[in-house]
Order: structure tokens, then sequence, then C-alpha cells
């Protein structure tokens, strides 16, 4: 684990990438953060995070760090330990996490509860969803530390990279460590239901696109040519053929959350 800072003082915020070793986006974000060494207004932590995996481009050596949290110094896996550093080193920093994926180019969010700061920040960063994980949470970092993931685009593509970017800079405007100010937009909130589960096959397929509602009946995936139907509508999140050995990916709800700061009654008169 890589840990830097920009500033001077014991940072609150921070921002984290390679939980991943094969979503390289992250860690030239942050080099080019160091690189450019900006006058921040608050310190910021800067943590690569799973350098071992990095070196090897795969997703661990032993299990998903983002599985692995709170973790323990004596874990019998290289990120089990891992996991328990990283969490001490981030305690009472606002995180922000990156990633990347073969689902969706698009760049979005992924919280844990829509919270204060999830709503006051989110819609603040260049990203056309925001998901929260509701009951698939478990051992991910954002269960041990306050966390904002974003998602930054296609998995080891130029276009993530520079995505990892400007969400990065957009995240450290937010919330007062770069000057200048950020757009608020109105953003769409899903919520994660269920798993799409996926049995031993050679070959995926998905018939769906991310975010695209899909109907009840309406076939979304195939495995080794045997369809897979909806039972009833949903949204696809994070899905893909060959993203994740086990599921396609997740079933997702719209659901409506007032993301405006403030009271419910200043949220209407929001323009
Ligand atoms: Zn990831």
């Amino acid at each position: 684990m890589k840990v830097a800072k920009l500033g001077s003082g014991h940072p609150e915020i921070a921002v984290v990438a390679g939980v991943h070793g094969d979503e390289p986006c992250g860690v030239r974000a942050i080099e080019r953060l160091l690189d450019d060494d900006p006058d921040v207004s608050r310190p910021v932590k800067l943590i690569v995070a799973n350098e071992e995996a990095l070196e090897r481009r795969v997703r661990f050596l032993d299990e998903d760090l983002n599985r692995a949290f709170p973790g323990d110094p004596d874990a019998d896996t290289h990120e089990g330990r891992l996991a328990a550093e990283l969490a001490a080193e981030l305690e009472n920093c606002l995180t922000f996490s990156m990633h990347s994926t073969q689902s969706h180019a698009e760049p979005f969010a992924i919280v844990n509860g829509l919270g204060d700061r999830a709503r006051e920040i989110c819609p603040r960063l260049p990203i056309t969803a925001i998901v929260d994980s509701g009951p698939f949470a478990a051992g991910r970092l954002f269960t041990a530390v306050e966390t904002i993931e974003v998602e930054c685009g296609l998995q080891g593509s130029e276009t993530a990279a520079e995505n990892a970017d400007r969400l990065t800079r957009a995240f450290l405007t937010a919330v007062g460590a770069l000057p200048g100010d950020t757009v608020r937009r109105d953003v769409p909130v899903f919520r994660l239901v269920d798993r799409l589960s996926k049995g031993h096959a050679e070959n995926y397929e998905v018939f769906v696109e991310n975010f695209t509602r899909v109907d009840a009946g309406e076939a979304f995936a195939a495995a080794d040519g045997e369809a897979r139907t909806a039972e009833e509508p949903f949204y696809p999140v994070l899905v893909s053929p060959y993203g994740y050995s086990d599921v396609f990916g997740y079933a997702a709800r719209r659901v409506e959350v007032d993301l405006a700061e403030g009271t419910a009654e200043s949220a209407t008169v929001r323009d």
C-alpha cells in the first residue's frame, strides 16, 4: 500500500485507487495529482491500495479486497490483512474510492445508503447515476469507512483514466480541497435489490443495457444459449457477461430520493 499526502496537517479526506488490481484508472488519477501537486485548502490523503495485485494486473491475490472489510491484521489472506491496514489508514477520513468495470462506460457512484454527505457530494460529481448498494454492502470498504465509490468507466480504457481524473477533481472541489465550483445535477438513484446469479457455463451473453428498465418476461441474459428471463421488472446494474464469476450483476429498483440539501421545503424550490 502506498500512502501520500497533498497539503499539510491531518487529512480528513482521502482518495483511494487500486482496491482492485486490474483497474488502473484511479492509480493514474492519483499519479497525475501528485505530479501536479496543486495547492489544497485542506490536506488530502492519497492511497494506492493493492500494489501487489496491480503489479500482477489481477483483481486480487487471495480474495476480493472489496469484500474483505473490516479485515484482520492476522488474516490468512493478503487482502484480509490489507483490508485492516487500509481501514486503519482511512480512519475518520471521508473517502473517495475509484473503480472501473466491464459493465458500463458512463461513470456512476456507489454508496452504502444515501446519508447527508452522499446526497450533498454525489450530485456534484460528473456521474450519470447513483447506486445504493442496499443489502449488498457486506465486506465493502464503505462498511468500514465512510466512502463514496465511483465506477469510472470500462476497465483498462483511456476514457476511464480521464474520467477518474475528472471525478477526483470534482470530489476534491465539492469537499472544498480544490478551489472552484461544482455543478449540481439531477442524478437518478437506484437501489440494488437482487443478485442475477449465473450457473457454470462456457459462454455467457447479456442482452440488456445497464440502467435501462427490463420488463417482466424479457430475456436479459443467457448461459450456454439458455436464456434467463425477468420474473419482474428491474434495472440492470453492473451487469456484464464475464465481469463476475458467479453473477451477471445486480437487479435494481429506481428510487425517488430528495438529493437537495436542507429541508423538504427548500427542495421544492430547487431549480
Ligand atoms: Zn473495482
